[in-house]
């Protein structure tokens, strides 16, 4: 346990912002209106210094949350993530040192996991736990140590900023003033160079996703040591503060290329695990009686569950990213999941007080709670709300079908139901890969459109729904992740079909799926006898957080161009680097609708 006095130590953070983004007009704003958001973050920046976080894209003014989070995480805990990052690095480099020396994957094996799961608690919407946080760090100080020990015949000695790890105290509060010596400014003065400091914040985000990634599979008993040692590295690269382009700009690569090696482990695990997925029809509306709720990505959790209330007269229903667990054999087995309610993430607040019964979220993305539900809200594994019940790795959720029990759960309603299909994993994508062809072929079928990622509150994020209303009867579209909710109710797409029969839209399921796109363009263009560039295929990505950004280097790393980006760029890229993704990638920043669809279907 810790003792924390709020602290309010005096900082000179360097709080020079230095570029903004929009990608409405143009790729980036006219020199004007980027002053003014400079001005304006700048002044906010030095009146309240307390903490920079610009990792996700709901972030303040597209520039940086400088005194709390957009997403409800305060500076403390920001400081206290800073402070872990650069213990990751630290463990990062000794685990370099270790392997170099010989150690064993076994011995490295709690450095492996420790590193899996702590960068997972530093990403959007996961933790906001300062006590957990501070364990992570703990945890990751004494991991530090053994590994100093495996290493010491090691000639790779870990030098540089991470040495002064070794300065850390033991107390949250020491924690949390650490933080502010490593903190965004701070580290972008050391480097010196704007271009440089973006490309490895660039690095920094999509680890951080793949590292989440990694974790799923973890879940499911699967590590691979060639993945760690390869994630170890980038981090080793991330603790220095060489201003080295060309290094940096592999790093950036080498994260899309490990990511991919993750999705592909992860999409294996989650058919190994719980069978091959198939198209399921869920029911989208509740069913009488009652009820739990289950939020986040992870279907081992999800399977627990199921098993503990099987026969208990308790229904349980998906949420978010749940909802692709209709599809699996291993899940849909049991009658009592009974169906989805609600929708993405950032409505969970309206959501989850209306739900009448417990809630679990078992990953990202969580929002601080309202006293509506708190009392009936339990999170898992990396995820951390303080005040907020967390079940340990047991799974033992009696406490939660005890709360079940007790509540009214669902009334009889006269409702309609609705149904939205599940399941087009590659594997049951790639069979219809003969009508997909023919279709492009004979013309019916127009352009197939990969609508995509994470989803947010937004305003502007309706560009997906009306990218997807917009475009023409004739267009298939893929989807994957929880920008679905953007359109999967519309009325103008729900349930219909192409002129051949196929459905309009192909959910493959969570943005953990991802794989299963990149299975199916590559299929295709075996098949078309082209490249993925030069299929009738255009991606919209909608990006949020750091798994969205992991993704994106996985298809950059892959050489997939023309993917439209949206609804506004990553704060975190310099004009330059956008300059170099524009012409080496020509990534496409989002404009309206209406005029996307037009670029769409001429084939930009
Ligand atoms: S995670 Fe996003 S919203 Fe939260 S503090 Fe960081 S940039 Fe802001
Ligand atoms: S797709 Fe992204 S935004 Fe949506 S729940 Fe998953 S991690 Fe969160």
């Amino acid at each position: 346990m810790f003792h924390r006095t709020s602290i309010r130590v005096a900082r000179s953070i360097a709080t020079r912002p230095y570029y903004a983004f929009s990608m409405k007009a143009a790729v980036v704003q006219p020199v004007t209106s980027m002053f003014r958001l400079f001005s304006m973050a700048s002044s906010q920046a030095i009146s309240n210094p307390e903490m920079m976080c610009r990792q996700c894209e709901q972030t303040k003014d597209h520039y940086a949350c400088t005194t709390v989070g957009v997403c409800g995480k305060t500076a403390e805990t920001s400081a206290m993530q800073d402070t872990l990052s650069h213990v990751v690095k630290s463990v990062s480099l000794w685990a370099n040192s270790a392997r170099e020396t010989g150690a064993t994957e076994e011995q490295l094996h709690a450095a492996n996991i420790w590193t899996l799961r702590a960068v997972f608690s530093t990403l959007t919407n996961v933790n906001f736990s300062e006590e957990r946080i501070a364990a992570y760090i703990q945890e990751g100080l004494v991991i530090k140590k053994d590994l100093e020990k495996l290493a010491v015949s090691s000639t790779i000695r870990p030098v540089g900023p991470v040495a002064e790890t070794a300065l850390l105290g033991k107390s949250l509060q020491d924690f949390e003033e650490f933080g502010h010596t490593v903190s965004i400014p701070k580290r972008m003065a050391a480097m010196g160079d704007e271009d440089c400091f973006s490309l490895s914040e660039i690095a920094t985000y999509g680890a951080r996703g793949a590292c989440a990634y990694a974790a799923h599979c973890y879940q499911m008993g699967k590590m691979d040591p060639d993945i760690m040692k390869d994630i170890h590295q980038v981090f080793s690269k991330l603790a220095s503060d060489e201003p080295d382009m060309e290094g940096l700009l592999a790093n950036v690569l080498k994260v899309g290329d490990i990511n991919g090696r993750v999705l592909a482990m992860l999409d294996d695990a989650h058919a190994t695990t719980f069978g091959i997925p198939e198209p399921t029809s869920v029911k989208m509306t509740a069913t009488e009686g009652k009820a739990i709720l289950v939020s986040g990505h992870d279907l081992v959790d999800l399977e627990a569950l199921l098993q503990q209330t099987e026969g208990k007269g308790v229904n349980v229903y998906t949420h978010g990213e749940m909802l692709p667990a209709h599809s699996y054999p291993g899940l849909k087995k049991y009658k009592h999941l009974v169906g989805n309610y609600g929708t993405a993430w950032q409505n969970q607040k309206f959501e989850f007080a209306l739900f009448p019964g417990p809630i679990i979220v078992t990953t990202n993305c969580v929002q601080a709670p309202r006293s509506a539900y708190r009392s009936r809200l339990y999170t898992m594994n990396e995820v951390g709300v303080d005040g907020v019940a967390h079940i340990g790795e047991d799974r033992d959720f009696s406490k939660v079908i005890d709360q079940a029990q007790s509540m009214k759960g669902f009334k009889a309603t006269i409702e309609p139901p609705v149904y939205h299909t599940v399941g087009f994993n590659h594997r049951a994508v790639l069979p219809l890969a003969k009508q997909v062809i023919d279709a492009v072929q004979s013309g019916a079928l127009s352009r197939i459109v990969l609508i995509g990622g994470c989803d947010g509150s937004q305003f502007d994020r309706n560009y997906y729904t009306e990218l997807a209303e917009e475009l023409p009867d004739d267009t298939l579209i893929l989807t994957l992740g929880c920008a679905k909710n953007r359109f999967i109710r519309s009325e103008k797409l729900m349930g219909k079909t192409l002129p051949n029969g196929m459905p309009r839209i192909l959910d493959m399921g969570q943005c953990n799926d991802s794989y299963s796109a990149v299975v199916v363009a590559n299929e295709l263009a075996k098949a078309l006898d082209c490249s993925v560039n030069d299929l009738p295929l255009s991606l919209a990505l909608s990006h949020l957080e750091q798994k969205a950004a992991a993704v994106l280097l996985t298809l950059l790393h892959m050489g997939v161009k023309n993917i439209r980006l949206g609804p506004s760029l990553p704060a975190y890229i310099t004009p330059n680097v956008l300059n170099v993704l524009v012409e080496k990638y020509n990534l496409i920043p989002t404009t309206t609708a209406q005029a996307d669809v037009k670029s769409i279907m001429a084939g930009q």
